[in-house]
């Protein structure tokens, strides 16, 4: 039996890594606990199909698909925990988690498996009017624009889906992108491209989002990236689809991290350079960023804390 608040696997994070990190080490019996933010399980809570995750023939909704990964974790013995980590001492033993709810867990292991967000454009007017016409979530905005003209910017394979998305509620969509090709594949570009209601403005990138809290988005200003001409485009929203940045703020500078942010991983195992701290899912995986990879490196993750524990006699 563990002390309270302490546990052999501390996993921190929801989505699909950290849930299957849970279901290796609950069924392991290292009795995990997973902490988790107010909005659990992960990215997938805010797509709608899930199309490609092997195993369910005619797709499965995201929540659903992390619902069922929460009550298979929690069969085994897992143990969910609601609240942020606000800050870590790894190099600890054992490892000390600072929650924001004033309390303190003590963990032999910790796998990070926070995952990423919605990347911004930085702009003032943007954060300004996010909430009021601005958004990075379809899924969950797009209701709000029903029979109105939108715009999403970005050109990877998020644009095409929350574009295709969108177009079920908007009246008329605009991909603003700010090369002249997409990076999406072929047939998600497609189905965005052949739909009746996408149109697409190329070679553009938004500098301004003009509109009030009062009236909402009214245009967003552009400049051409090739002539550096500047126009505006009327539109009643804007949505962001331009990638992600890894969730690491609360580790400070514990663990080490890639150019653009993402926890850095021994080539081919989940093991950080903190011995007994792994890394799983989006948050250290800049290149892949699938469920089923982020599903596959939890498995790794727990799997490697569990050969630690063994090597370390930390083992009940
Ligand atoms: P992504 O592939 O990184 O694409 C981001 C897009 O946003 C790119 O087209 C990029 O332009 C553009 N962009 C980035 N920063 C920008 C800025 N500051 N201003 C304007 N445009 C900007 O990200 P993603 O589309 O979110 O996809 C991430 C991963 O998830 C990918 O591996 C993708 O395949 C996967 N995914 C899969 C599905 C699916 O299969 N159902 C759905 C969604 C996502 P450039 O092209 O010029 O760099």
């Amino acid at each position: 039996m563990t002390q309270p608040n302490h546990t052999h696997v501390a996993i921190l994070g929801s989505g699909a890594a950290g849930l299957t990190a849970a279901i290796y080490a609950s069924r392991a019996r290292l009795e995990p606990v997973v902490f988790h933010g107010h909005q659990p399980g992960g990215q997938l809570t805010i797509t709608t199909d899930v199309e490609n995750f092997p195993g369910f023939e005619h797709g499965i909704m995201g929540p659903e698909l992390m619902q069922v990964m929460t009550r298979q974790a929690e069969r085994f013995g897992t143990r969910m925990v609601q609240a942020y980590v606000s800050r870590v001492e790894l190099e600890s033993s054992p490892k000390v988690l600072h929650l924001d709810d004033g309390s303190t867990w003590t963990a032999d292991t910790v796998i990070v498996g926070t995952g990423a967000s919605a990347r911004l454009l930085g702009l003032e007017s943007e954060s300004h009017l996010m909430g009021y016409g601005v958004s990075a979530c379809a899924t969950c905005d797009g209701f709000f624009f029903t029979d109105k003209k939108i715009v999403v910017v970005g050109g990877g394979d998020s644009a095409m889906e929350e574009a295709t998305f969108l177009a079920k509620f908007a009246s008329e969509v605009t991909i603003i992108h700010r090369r002249d090709s997409f990076r999406a594949s072929q047939i998600m570009q497609e189905r965005a491209l052949n739909h009746p209601k996408i149109k697409v403005v190329w070679n553009k990138e938004v500098t301004e989002v003009l509109g009030d809290r009062e009236a909402g988005v009214t245009a967003v200003r552009l400049r051409d990236t090739v002539t550096s001409e500047v126009s505006d485009f009327p539109t009643e929203g804007l949505f962001l689809a331009i990638g992600h940045v890894p969730n690491t703020g609360f580790l400070g500078d514990t663990l080490e991290k890639d150019e653009s942010g993402y926890l850095v991983v021994e080539p081919g195992t989940t093991r950080t350079r903190i011995p007994g701290v792994f890394a799983a899912g989006d948050v250290a995986d800049k290149k892949y960023r699938q469920a089923i990879t982020a599903a596959g490196t939890g498995c790794m993750a727990a799997l490697d804390a569990e050969h630690w524990l063994t090597e370390h006699g930390l083992t009940d």
